[in-house]
C-alpha cells in the first residue's frame, strides 16, 4: 500500500498536540536539557537547515523514551544585521532576493513589499519557520517560545552585559574590527555574504625615505629590515601621493584606501607613477643607507603598500626578481646598479647556507618570478627560519636573538624610533558584507569589546572545554585553536533590532553576543508567555536571584511586586533544567557562536551551571554539490514535506552521513526510504500478538539477534552515530530477517506472528525517535493502545541473548554458504550430501585450546604442551595438524565469538544438524542429506572424509 504521508503525520502531530507530551516541567525524574541555536528568521528554512534540528529532535526523542524529563525548546533570533540586511536589499529593489522570495519560496508580492521594514520580515518567516518545525515533528515545548526583541527578553540581556562589565569582561577602546564601510558597522560571520569570518593580519610598515616623502612597504619579518638592499616597485602602478597625519607617503590607490580607515587622516595630494621611481634611491631607516628601487612584476597594488623591500638573502622571490632583472634588457645605467647588488645574510639557520633564498630556489628548480614554486620555496625558507634561525652580528643589539622571539622586539623597537607603522589587512579577501558592500578592516575608537583575549577568561573556557562531553570527538582540537587566536570582540553595533547597551543607549548589543547564555532564559519564557513576569520590575536582583542564586527572595519580592513563592518557582525551575545537557549547532558556528557560548557561560555562572556536551554537525548537499541560490538546488523545507512526508526527509538526512561528514540529500534516498517505510508498514499491519511458548532454534536464535541489535543501536545514539544506528534498524538487520523467514519457510512454521510482532514492535520503538509520524502509526498498527514516542526505550536484556542459539545458527548459514560454493565451484548437480561432525574428544580439545586463548595464551607450543600434560587430552599428540587448525580457527574470529563458544560447550552439532539442517537441505539444494558424527559405528564415508571434521568446521561430502 501506498503511504499518505501528510494524511498520516498531520494524524499524529495533532495527537502530540492534545496530549501535551512536549511540554516538560519540573518533576522528580532525572532530566535532560537539550538545545540546539535558534535561527534567524530572515529567510524560510531549506531542507538544508533541518538537519541540526532534525539531530537534537532524535536526540531529545531518544532521551525522552530513555526515562528522562527532556526539555527541548526554540526561539527565535531578531538581533542584528541578518534581518536588517535582508531588508536594505529588499529597500533597494534587489533583483535577485525579490525573485528568489517570489519563486523559490513562494512569498505573496504584498508580504515582500512590506519587508523593507526588519521586524517584518521577522515576524513573516519566524511564523513560517515555525510552521516547519512543527510539520518536522520536532518534540518542542512551545510554550517557551520567544523572540530576541521581546522585552523580557532585553532586560535579560541587559543583566548579562552588565554582569560581564562589573566582571570587567567588557572593555572601551580602540581595536581593530572587520567593517562594512556603506553600513558603517563592524561584520562577523553572521553578516557576510557566504558567512564567511572576516579575518586580519598585521603588517609592519617600514618606512624608507625619499626626497620628502616616506615609502613604506609592508612585512611580516621587521628583523628583515637588516638585510634590505633595495626596493621594489611595480613601473605600470600609478602610486598615490597622500598626507597621513603630518607626513607625506607614496602608496597604491588601494592601500591609501586601507588607511583611511585605520584611524588616520588622509589627504590626497597627487599621483607618481612607478616607472618614475625606477632607478631613484631610497633611505633605509636606522642605518640611512642608499639603495636602488627597482621594477619587478610580482609587486601587486592591493597587497600590503604596492612597494616591496627587498631582502634577496632570505626572501626566494626577491632573489629570482633580481635574477631576472640581471638577464633582462634594461638600460645600461640602471643593469650596473644591479650589478653591484650584494645579498646581505642576517640569519643562520641550521641546513642553510649563507644564502638560504638562492638555495631553496635552485633546489626547487624555480624558472622566473611568475613560477607558482616560488611560494613552496617562500614557504619553506621561513618556517625554517622562524622556527631555527638566529640572529646574526649584523643585527646589532640583536645579534644571537631566535627569529621566533625577535618579531616583537624589532617591530616594538622599530615604532619607538619612528621607523616603523602599522597596516592592517583583510587575510581572506574580498569579504563581501550582507549588503553587498567590500568590507574593510577598522580601528574603532571608543567601541565596546568582549575582551575574549583575556588570558584567565580563555583558561576558565579552557577547563569548561576540557570538562565537557564534544561529538564528535574530533572537533575538540578546533575549540582549542578558535581558544588561542580569540581576541577582543565588539559587542555592540549601532544598527540593527536588539537591545541597547544599558550604560551607552547609542549601541546595539549585536548577535553574537545576545545569543550566547540564553538557554538560561528558556526556563523562565514560560513565565514570561503565561503572563507571570513582566519586563517592567525585573532588575538585576531578580536575575541575580533566579540564575546566580544570590540576594533573598524577600527584597526581590518587594522590588517586582511577586510573591516570594512565585519566584521561587522560577527560581527551582532554573535550578532543575539548568545546566545545558546538550548543545547542538552546524560546524560553522564552531568559531563563534558555541565558543562564545562556552566563555559566556563560564564567566557568568558557577561551575555547577557549566554545559555538559556540545554536538556539531556538518552541512547538507542536494545531490553532491553545495546548496546555493544560483544553483538553483535549493528545496524549501515545507514544500518537501508537502511533496515527500517528514518522515523521508528526516531518514533521508540522517541516513547520508555521520555527524561531522556533509550529508548529501537527493530524491532516489528519499524514495528508497519510503519504499523500505511502506514494505515495514504492510508487514506490521499483518502482524498479531500471539504467546508463543514453544520456542525453535530459529526463533531463539532471532531474538537473541533482535537483542544484539538493541544493543547496538542504543549505544550507537548515545554517540549521536545516527547514520549507523538507522542503518542498523532498517537495513543491517533485514539480513537477518530474511535467514529467519527462510528457516521458518523450511518448516512450513505458522506460528511466528507473535515473534515477528514482538521483534517489530522493537524495532519501530527503536525507529520512533528518527521517524516519529511512521512509527506512531506503526506502533497503532501493531496494536499497541499508548503513544510509542513516549513508550519505553527497548532495553537490552542478557538473559534474552541465548549464546548457543547464536553459535548453531552461523554453525548452519555457513554450512549452507559451504555447500553452495562447493556446487557452485564443481558445477555439480547433487544427488546426495553427507555431514560429518568432529566427535566428542575433539570437542574436548576445542573447548580447552578455547578457554587457553580466552586466557591470553596464543603460544602454540605451549598450548600443545599443556594439552599433552593433561591425561584427558593427551592423545592430540596423534592429530598434531588439528590442534594447529583450531588454533587457527579459534584466532581469526572476534573476541564476542569466542565467547559465545566458549559459552556454548554443551551444543551438540549432530542432533542440532540432524533436526535443523535436513528440512532447510532439501529446500535449498533438492536433495537428501545425512549427518553423521565422526565416530558413528554405522558411517557411510566412502571418501574418508569424516577425519577432516572440527568442531564449527563439520566435513562435507558431495556425491
Ligand atoms: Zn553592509
Amino acid at each position: 500500500m501506498q503511504i499518505k504521508w501528510n494524511e498520516i503525520e498531520s494524524k499524529w502531530r495533532k495527537r502530540w498536540n492534545d496530549t501535551k507530551d512536549f511540554e516538560t516541567d519540573p518533576n522528580t525524574k532525572e532530566k535532560k536539557f537539550i538545545t540546539v541555536a535558534y535561527p534567524y528568521p530572515n529567510s524560510p528554512q531549506h531542507i538544508g537547515h533541518g538537519r541540526t534540528y532534525t539531530l537534537a529532535d532524535v536526540h531529545a526523542r531518544f532521551y525522552r523514551m530513555k526515562g528522562f524529563n527532556v526539555l527541548f525548546p526554540m526561539g527565535f533570533h531578531y538581533t542584528g544585521t541578518p534581518i536588517l540586511g535582508m531588508a536594505k536589499r529588499v529597500e533597494a529593489k534587489d533583483k535577485e532576493i525579490i525573485e528568489n522570495l517570489k519563486n523559490i519560496y513562494g512569498v505573496p508580492e504584498e508580504s515582500i513589499k512590506t519587508f523593507v521594514e526588519p521586524v517584518k520580515i521577522a515576524d513573516y518567516f519566524h511564523k513560517e519557520i515555525k510552521t516547519g518545525m512543527i510539520e518536522m515533528g520536532y518534540s518542542i515545548d512551545w510554550r517557551r517560545e520567544f523572540t530576541t526583541i521581546d522585552p523580557v527578553y532585553s532586560k535579560f540581556i541587559e543583566w548579562q552585559i552588565n554582569t560581564l562589565r562589573e566582571k570587567k569582561l567588557i572593555i572601551q577602546g580602540s581595536h581593530p574590527v572587520g567593517w562594512c564601510p556603506k553600513d558603517q558597522n563592524p561584520v562577523s560571520q553572521h553578516d557576510t555574504l557566504g558567512d564567511v569570518e572576516p579575518d586580519f593580519t598585521e603588517y609592519i610598515l617600514i618606512k624608507f625615505k625619499y626626497e620628502n616623502y616616506i615609502i613604506p612597504t609592508a612585512t611580516l619579518r621587521p628583523e628583515t629590515i637588516f638585510g634590505v638592499v633595495n626596493l621594489w616597485v611595480n613601473p605600470e602602478i600609478i602610486y598615490k601621493k597622500i598626507t597621513v597625519d603630518e607626513e607625506k607617503w607614496i602608496v597604491s590607490t588601494e592601500c591609501a584606501y586601507k588607511l583611511e580607515f585605520l584611524d588616520k587622516k588622509i589627504t590626497y595630494d597627487g599621483e607618481i607613477k612607478g616607472s618614475e621611481l625606477i632607478g631613484k634611491s631610497a633611505i633605509v631607516p636606522h642605518r640611512n643607507e642608499s639603495i636602488v628601487m627597482l621594477p619587478a612584476s610580482f609587486v601587486e597594488s592591493g597587497t600590503g603598500t604596492g612597494m616591496v623591500m627587498s631582502v634577496p638573502a632570505h626572501a626566494p622571490f626577491d632573489h629570482q626578481a633580481l635574477e631576472d632583472l640581471k638577464k633582462a634588457k634594461i638600460e645600461p645605467k640602471l643593469a650596473s646598479l644591479v650589478n653591484k647588488i650584494m645579498p646581505i645574510s642576517i640569519i643562520q639557520t641550521e641546513g642553510y647556507g649563507d644564502n638560504p633564498a638562492k638555495e631553496a630556489v635552485e633546489r626547487f628548480g624555480v624558472k622566473d618570478q611568475s613560477d607558482p614554486k616560488l611560494e613552496e620555496a617562500t614557504k619553506e625558507v621561513y618556517g625554517k627560519e622562524f622556527y631555527g634561525g638566529k640572529l646574526k652580528q649584523n643585527t646589532e643589539r640583536f645579534a644571537g636573538i631566535k627569529v621566533a622571539y625577535a618579531k616583537d622586539t624589532i617591530k616594538e623597537w622599530l615604532i619607538e624610533n619612528k621607523h616603523a607603522d602599522i597596516l592592517l589587512e583583510l587575510t581572506n579577501t574580498p569579504v563581501r558584507c550582507r549588503c553587498g558592500a567590500e568590507c574593510v578592516v577598522k580601528v574603532l575608537n571608543n567601541q565596546w569589546f568582549l575582551n575574549y583575549g583575556d588570558k584567565d577568561w580563555k583558561e576558565l573556557a579552557t577547563k569548561c572545554f576540557d570538562e565537557m562531553n564534544i561529538l564528535p570527538q574530533e572537533i575538540r582540537s578546533e575549540f582549542n585553536y578558535v581558544i588561542g587566536w580569540l581576541r577582543e570582540r565588539a559587542c555592540a553595533r549601532q544598527h540593527g533590532l536588539g537591545t541597547k547597551l544599558p550604560w551607552d543607549k547609542d549601541w546595539i548589543v549585536e548577535s553574537l553576543s545576545d545569543s550566547v547564555i540564553y538557554m538560561a532564559y528558556y526556563t523562565i519564557s514560560k513565565f514570561v508567555n503565561n503572563g507571570t513576569l513582566k519586563a517592567e520590575k525585573l532588575s538585576k536582583e531578580f536575575f541575580d536571584y533566579i540564575f546566580l542564586d544570590t540576594g533573598d527572595a524577600n527584597k526581590v519580592a518587594a522590588i517586582t511586586g511577586m510573591s516570594e513563592n512565585i519566584i521561587n518557582e522560577i527560581k527551582r525551575e532554573f535550578q532543575y533544567f539548568y545546566p545545558v545537557d546538550s548543545r547542538h549547532s552546524g560546524r560553522d558556528l564552531v568559531p563563534n557562536h558555541l565558543t562564545f557560548f562556552v566563555l559566556n557561560h563560564v564567566a557568568i555562572f558557577p561551575k555547577s551551571n557549566w554545559p555538559k556536551e556540545i554536538v556539531v554537525n556538518g552541512s547538507v548537499l542536494m545531490n553532491g554539490s553545495k546548496m546555493s541560490k544560483s544553483m538553483g538546488n535549493i528545496i524549501p523545507l515545507r514544500k518537501a514535506i508537502q511533496d515527500y512526508g517528514a518522515d523521508p526527509i528526516r531518514l533521508a538526512i540522517i541516513i547520508s552521513a555521520e555527524l561531522l561528514q556533509d550529508a548529501d540529500f537527493n530524491m532516489e534516498s528519499v524514495s528508497g526510504i519510503q519504499n523500505k517505510l511502506e514494505a515495514l508498514y504492510n508487514e506490521c499491519s499483518r502482524l498479531k500478538s500471539e504467546k508463543n511458548d514453544i520456542l525453535e532454534a530459529e526463533d531463539r536464535w532471532i531474538l537473541s539477534k533482535t537483542q544484539s541489535m538493541v544493543s547496538e543501536v542504543t549505544s550507537s545514539i548515545e554517540k549521536m552515530r545516527l547514520r549507523e544506528a538507522l542503518h542498523d534498524i532498517l537495513f543491517s538487520f533485514e539480513s537477518d530477517l530474511s535467514w529467519y523467514m527462510k528457516r521458518v519457510n523450511a518448516k512450513n512454521r505458522e506460528n511466528i506472528s507473535g515473534i515477528l510482532h514482538q521483534i517489530n514492535s522493537t524495532r519501530v520503538a527503536m525507529l520512533s525517535p528518527f521517524a516519529p509520524h511512521i512509527a506512531e502509526e506503526l506502533w497503532e498498527k501493531l496494536g499497541h493502545s499508548n503513544l510509542v514516542s513516549t513508550s519505553q526505550w527497548p532495553e537490552f536484556s542478557a538473559e534474552n541473548v541465548n549464546a548457543s542459539a547464536i553459535q548453531s545458527e552461523e554453525l548452519l548459514k555457513v554450512l549452507i554458504d559451504d555447500i553452495s560454493n562447493i556446487l557452485k565451484v564443481t558445477k555439480i548437480t547433487p544427488k546426495k550430501i553427507t555431514i560429518y561432525t568432529a566427535d566428542s574428544f575433539k570437542s574436548k580439545v576445542y573447548h580447552s585450546i578455547l578457554e587457553k586463548v580466552m586466557a591470553g595464551q596464543t603460544n602454540m607450543g605451549i598450548v600443545m604442551k599443556e594439552l599433552i600434560v593433561n591425561p584427558d587430552t593427551s592423545d592430540v599428540k596423534k592429530i598434531p595438524d588439528f590442534v594447529q587448525k583450531t588454533i587457527k580457527d579459534i584466532l581469526s574470529e572476534p573476541t564476542e565469538i569466542r565467547q559465545t563458544k566458549l559459552d556454548s560447550k554443551d551444543f551438540d552439532e549432530k542432533s542440532f544438524l540432524t533436526n535443523e539442517l535436513i528440512q532447510l537441505g532439501k529446500k535449498e539444494f533438492g536433495v537428501e542429506i545425512d549427518v553423521f558424527a565422526e565416530s558413528d559405528d554405522n558411517i557411510y564415508d566412502p571418501k574418508g572424509k569424516a577425519r577432516h571434521a572440527r568442531p564449527f568446521k563439520p566435513a562435507i561430502l558431495i556425491e
